[in-house]
């Protein structure tokens, strides 16, 4: 049978008190909180509840516009691309210096905002910030150009120059490491900075931006603009004195920003987009291993992550017992206010997601996929979905193709290695996959015939700050992490002089 969760236990429950207060709801604009130009504000809600947790000050192009000239004039003018860069290491260490002696007050927004568990946020997320702003700072003083040999007599030198004025767009799914992604190497390479804040989580990263003021960043090399898409961030996108758009999202947004940094000034564009991650489980993995990881690979961050392994690929010798497996460590998944300690999954991040996943799952029952757990609202407020699992996935089922972003695992068989790999790459992206097996030739096989920007072979989610990070295929342009992403961040000038009698070519 089907297995039912308790809906009643948790309706009945109230919420935790977050132990937090909302410390800023303005715009960040030339090192000041201030109120958009409309004077508009928006709600931002808590999705445990739907409730209103504060009203946000709305930007819009206005208020981009501002932000756009006091960041310029913190490039071309101010001190931060001028600093030595290892007085910029300094202030970005002690960024993450303050950050981690926040951690509480941080986790604890990051929770209230997205729903995601608070012990997640605490112990993983904000640490892997802090992380990621130190790594970013190791790099700052080791940026440098070449020396380049030349045909005749001459001096040929490249300098690796800051590109100038950032415009970055983030999700709601991690709203911190987003930030950390494209903010830190951007502030490493001496670029000031414009950053577009998902409109159901504004309330980190203007915490975070706080601190950064707190740490030594000068006035305007940070600017925070909370608000929507197509106002506020198509005004960043189109905007003539953005040099360079970084963006991570929807695939169908990612098409429109790439469109308007075209049309306006042909800003360079890096995209994060969607994904449609296999996860393949092959036959001579140990059963109760791979349904663990797949597990995580699918439900991690309420299945809100663009590289989630959402078509788990079992082989038809393991597969009977891996579905008997995999529905019921579902079912034993704890779902609740993610405030609460051993909460593994809380509420998705708005309603619109929540109506979204139950609308896909809706359709794989339509579409004759067996549901094997879950499949409903969980509880009666807010917007919690039960972990579901579904078997007999077939390849043309909408929630096979679609990135549904949810707690959704679909779980699909397979007999031999060929046929894993043409259909593991027959979707239109390649953002990851995960391999699951002993044996050493079929992992390489898999690693190199999957079109995707990371495999992770008996592993999955590993994040550190020097993994790169991106896509193939329509999973998005360049790489974010790591020594590639500071190259997103940078010119290159060749610069020629002649040599007068060298000693030496
Ligand atoms: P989205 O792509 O619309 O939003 C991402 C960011 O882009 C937000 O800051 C948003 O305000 C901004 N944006 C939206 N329209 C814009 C426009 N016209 N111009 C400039 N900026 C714009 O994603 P969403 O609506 O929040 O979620 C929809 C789906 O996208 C999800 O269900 C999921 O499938 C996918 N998604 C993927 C990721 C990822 O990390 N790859 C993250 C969030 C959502």
């Amino acid at each position: 049978g089907i297995h039912r969760y308790n809906s009643t236990a948790a309706a009945a429950e109230e919420p935790i008190t977050p132990p937090v207060t909302v410390p800023h709801t303005q715009l960040l604009i030339n090192g000041k909180f201030v109120d958009a130009a409309s004077g508009r504000t928006f709600q931002t809600l808590d999705p445990r509840t739907g409730e209103v947790i504060a009203n946000v000050a709305e930007g819009d192009a206005e208020d981009v516009n501002r932000a756009v000239a006091a960041a310029r004039k913190a490039f071309d003018e101010g001190p931060w691309p001028r600093l030595p860069a290892f007085e910029r290491q300094k202030i970005l260490l002690k960024c993450a210096d303050l950050v981690d002696k926040h951690n509480d007050e941080i986790a604890a927004l990051e929770t209230w905002d997205n729903g995601k568990p608070y012990e997640q946020a605490a112990k993983v997320e904000v640490p892997m910030f802090a992380r990621l702003f130190r790594y970013y700072a190791g790099w700052a003083d080791k940026i440098h150009g070449l020396t380049v040999p030349a045909d005749g007599p001459y001096h040929v030198q490249t300098l690796h120059e800051p590109i100038g004025v950032a415009g970055q767009i983030i999700p709601w799914n991690f709203p911190l490491l987003m930030f950390a992604w494209k903010v830190g190497p951007a502030l490493a390479t001496g670029n000031t900075i414009v950053l577009k804040t998902a409109e159901q989580t504004p309330l980190s990263a203007l915490y975070v931006a706080r601190l950064f003021h707190e740490a030594g960043l000068p006035e305007g090399v940070l600017n925070i603009i909370s608000g929507f898409g197509p106002t506020a961030g198509a005004a960043l996108a189109s905007h003539m004195d953005v040099d360079k758009l970084a963006f991570t999202g929807s695939t169908e947004t990612g098409k429109i920003v790439l469109e308007l940094g075209a049309k306006s000034n042909l800003k360079p564009v890096t995209l994060e987009l969607g994904g449609k991650s296999p996860f393949i489980v092959c036959e001579d993995a140990d059963v109760d291993q791979a349904v663990e990881l797949a597990h995580f690979a699918l439900f991690f961050n309420q299945g809100q992550c663009c590289c989630a392994g959402s078509r788990t690929f079992v082989h038809e010798k393991v597969y009977d017992e891996f579905v008997e497996k995999a529905k019921a460590r579902a079912s034993r998944r704890s779902v609740g206010d993610p405030f609460k300690a051993g909460i593994e999954q809380g509420p998705q991040v708005d309603s619109e997601q929540f109506e979204k996943i139950l609308k896909y799952i809706r359709s794989g029952v339509e579409c004759g996929a067996t549901l094997e757990t879950g499949g409903e609202r969980y509880g009666s407020k807010g917007y919690y979905v039960q972990p579901t699992v579904f078997s007999n996935v077939k390849d043309d089922m909408l929630i096979a193709k679609d990135e549904i972003f949810g707690p959704v695992q679909s779980i699909l068989k397979f007999k031999d290695l060929n046929e894993v790999i043409k259909r593991s790459n027959a979707t239109r992206y390649g953002l990851a996959a995960g391999v699951f097996t002993q044996n050493i030739d079929t992992a390489n096989t898999l690693i190199r015939a999957l079109r995707v920007g990371t495999v992770w072979v008996n592993t999955f989610d590993i994040f550190d700050a020097a993994i790169p990070f991106g896509g193939y295929k329509m999973s998005g342009h360049g790489r974010e992490k790591g020594i590639y992403s500071l190259s997103n961040y940078l010119q290159v000038k060749a610069v020629v002089t002649p040599l007068k009698n060298p000693a030496w070519l």
